[in-house]
């Protein structure tokens, strides 16, 4: 790929980079402000070889040396968004302040740095979803073949706290938490210019995956809904998230969110009927049979987090120790 297919710019201080991914999701997008005390870079991309093939070129057609790169922003954990951070701090040669929420840090921590152990309780909670042991072993690869994606290490994580404002590139942000997708995901808010850096909270045309995993919060459907209900009234006109293409229409995206999910959680409550595993309640769902292993595990992680919401409600009920059996109410 050449620049002019991965970057693109948005605003005079603005840059979008789409880094590519090995899987059906196929593109991150990542972000660099430009300031007069350097560039700062929101979100990595998957360290993979061709990741570092357009981090260079990308590098190199802005004219970014290394030591121009004054932080490092990292909205949340997940492999896409975290995983070069580590070779762009190495890259750039120079201490850089690597920014995430203390949430977020202590879950990079967890799944990136000691892999084992959130692999057991992965393992735990997608036997009582139902799943079997092959299917497991499969997602357990995955998993593993992923988290290889995500070194080097920094040294180093800085914290951001929801409510604090910073300075990044040439604008002021106030720094919110957008729970859901992942527990202390941040969004960055210029607020003068009504613009945000959504990260996965809100996208255009794809739905961010809510989920529960280890160390995700006990009702993340509840979360996140909440959440978009707050934002909702935010003045902006201009949004740029993760995945996929700007967005204009916050309100009105939100919305449809919120309606998607409505639908979703009538439809799984009718799909636990008398009485279904989570496993095989997203294979009702979802076009779970064709989905590789990968997006089996979203979608069973998205399964339960609909399902927790509807417990909570009292719309259903959840029998069993070893293998969840949801019924409804
Ligand atoms: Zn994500």
């Amino acid at each position: 790929m050449s620049p002019s297919e991965t970057l693109k710019q948005i605003a005079e201080d603005i840059y979008q980079v789409k880094l590519p991914l090995p899987f059906a999701l196929r593109i991150v997008n990542c972000y660099l402000l430009r300031g007069d005390s350097g560039w700062t870079i929101i979100d990595t991309g998957l360290h993979t070889e061709n990741g570092e093939a357009v981090w260079r070129q990308t590098l190199a057609a802005l004219g970014i040396q290394p030591g121009d790169l004054s932080a490092i922003v990292v909205t949340h954990h997940h492999p896409d968004h975290y995983g070069m951070a580590g070779w762009l701090r190495a890259w750039n040669e120079v201490e850089t302040p690597i920014y995430t929420s203390a949430r977020e840090r202590d879950m990079i921590a967890q799944v990136w740095w000691q892999v084992d152990g959130v692999s057991k309780d992965f393992a735990a909670l997608m036997r009582a979803a139902g799943v079997d042991e092959a299917m497991l072993a499969g997602m357990l690869r995955v998993g593993a073949e992923i988290g290889a994606q995500t070194a080097p290490h920094p040294p180093r994580l800085d914290v951001l706290t929801a409510g604090e404002r910073i300075s990044l590139g040439a604008r002021e942000f106030r720094i919110l938490n957008g729970p859901g997708h992942s527990v202390g995901q941040l969004l960055l808010y210029d607020e003068s210019a009504r613009l945000i850096f959504c990260a996965d909270h809100v996208l255009a045309k794809i739905t961010p995956n809510v989920g529960i995993w280890p160390g995700s919060d006990a009702n993340p459907l509840a979360s996140f809904l909440d959440s978009l209900q707050s934002l909702s009234d935010l003045p902006v006109d201009l949004a740029l998230p993760g995945h996929r293409s700007l967005i204009e229409d916050w309100p009105g995206r939100i919305a449809e969110l919120q309606r998607h999910h409505d639908e979703r959680l009538s439809q799984m409550r009718d799909a636990a009927g008398d009485g279904a595993t989570a496993l095989q309640i997203a294979g009702v769902v979802f076009n779970f049979d064709h989905f590789s292993t990968h997006e089996q595990r979203f979608a069973v992680a998205e399964t339960l987090a609909h399902l927790e919401y509807l417990r909570q409600q009292g719309a259903i009920e959840r029998h069993g120790d070893d293998v969840w059996i949801f019924r409804r109410c």
